[in-house]
């Protein structure tokens, strides 16, 4: 089907909650996309932080292949083994308690509030400015943005939000909370690097109060800022992390990840789901783990991320470059989607924006440095016609 006729469909059949670009891919291999007319395009977006290991990883694909013609689904009244290795791996590369499996990052992020409040019932959960973790109801209550929120009231109570800074953190936290709630690094929101004083902040008013600390590194984990988790180059452990986007190598899947002194907070039946942990999807994730966690991998990403991120510095109408290895944005003068449209459409470079004034770079972790200097130079020329229009101001905050 030709692009025209994709988007009649879409008039026609789709509930409109998305805004897409004009492109249609239809095949996707490394750190390459192509559409229907056969044009090819760099990917330093993978699908949100998603195709870390690039589009269709061979070890990912054969995982698949194989688990799918051995048994596509069993539901969790029966073992099966790879959901059982998958846990015990997560378990082994992060915070040493237990693992639940579920579909989605919305859904690791909901697991994580439903233990924290059985933890410490009836608690709070503390939230920053900025966060986002989310659209199902709890996730949501948990992301304080007006315009993905107001819409939707009433919003599940028991959530404050505060400023991700440490004397907010720590005033915000006492007897009554449950859990703070925090992305070591925004996503959504623009790349913003929360500081190591804010995180320790964090750990010791949780320490000091009983509440939980939870990480989401459904974007900035998986090897994404060249260490697998983002909190092992912070200050601080937390005591539970979710993860979800490249954990299933391109296909759904979501984890909430305990360390020992919650690991057993629920029972059975205290929650659940019917997908959750599937055979396919957990022998794609356990190929995609092994893949990620290899230490030349993360070494590389390291490196990678200092060369895009030099580079980003230098080009016409960037004011500021932020963020850790592979997970980076810089703030434009310039309207940061007019930027985006014309790299897509014009110079095949396929980034994203965040807001009216950033453009987020999510590159595959396998992503070469002349990939670095290509991206550089097809954005730079984006920037240098750099002839558009100023950023309106934004009326509705950050996309996502
Ligand atoms: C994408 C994202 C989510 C939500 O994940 P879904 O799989 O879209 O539900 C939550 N938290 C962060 C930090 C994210 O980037």
């Amino acid at each position: 089907m030709t692009l025209a006729e994709l988007q009649a469909l879409e008039r026609a059949s789709v509930i409109p909650s998305y805004a897409r670009l004009p492109v249609e891919f239809v095949r996707g291999a490394g750190t390459r996309l192509w559409d229907d007319e056969g044009n090819e395009y760099l990917d330093f977006l993978s699908g949100i932080s998603v195709t870390n290991l690039g589009h269709c990883h061979p070890r990912v694909v054969e995982a698949v292949r194989d688990q799918t013609g051995r048994l596509m689904h069993a539901s969790n009244l029966f073992y099966t083994e790879p959901a059982m290795r998958l846990a015990a791996r997560l378990v082994d590369l992060s915070l040493g308690g237990k693992a639940y499996l579920c579909n989605s990052g919305a859904e690791a992020n909901e697991a994580a509030i439903k233990l924290a409040r059985k933890a410490k019932p009836a608690g709070d959960v503390v939230v920053v400015h900025g966060a986002f973790h989310g659209r199902t109801y709890g996730a949501l209550s948990a992301t304080p943005q007006e315009s993905k929120q107001a819409p939707f009231a009433p919003l599940l109570p028991g959530f404050r939000v505060v400023a991700p800074e440490p004397e907010a953190l720590a005033g915000a936290v006492d007897e009554r909370t449950a859990a703070v709630l925090l992305e070591p690094i925004q996503g959504e929101s623009g790349v913003n690097v929360l500081s190591d004083d804010c995180l320790r902040a964090a750990r010791s008013a949780c320490d000091a109060h009983g509440a939980a600390l939870i990480f989401d590194e459904i974007q900035c984990g998986m090897g994404r800022t060249g260490t697998l988790w983002a909190y092992e180059q912070s200050a601080v452990r937390p005591d539970a992390i979710t993860a979800a986007k490249a954990l299933g190598g391109g296909l759904p899947i979501g984890a909430l990840i305990t360390g020992e002194r919650l690991a057993d907070v629920l029972s059975p039946g205290d929650h659940g789901s019917t997908f959750a942990g599937g055979p396919v999807i957990a022998a794609a994730a356990l190929a995609a783990l092994a893949l990620t966690s290899d230490e030349r991998l993360l070494e590389d990403v390291r490196e990678r991320g200092l060369r895009l991120a030099a580079g980003l510095q230098r080009l016409p109408h960037v004011l500021r470059t932020r963020g850790r290895g592979l997970m980076l944005a810089c703030e434009l003068d310039i309207s940061a989607p007019e930027v985006v449209r014309q790299a897509l459409l014009e110079q095949r470079l396929v980034v994203n924006a965040t807001g009216p004034t950033a453009v987020r770079l999510l590159p595959p972790l396998i992503v070469s440095a002349a990939e670095i200097d290509d991206a550089l130079a097809r954005l730079g020329t984006v920037l240098q016609a750099g002839a558009m229009e100023r950023p309106r101001q934004a009326a509705g905050g950050p996309s996502g």
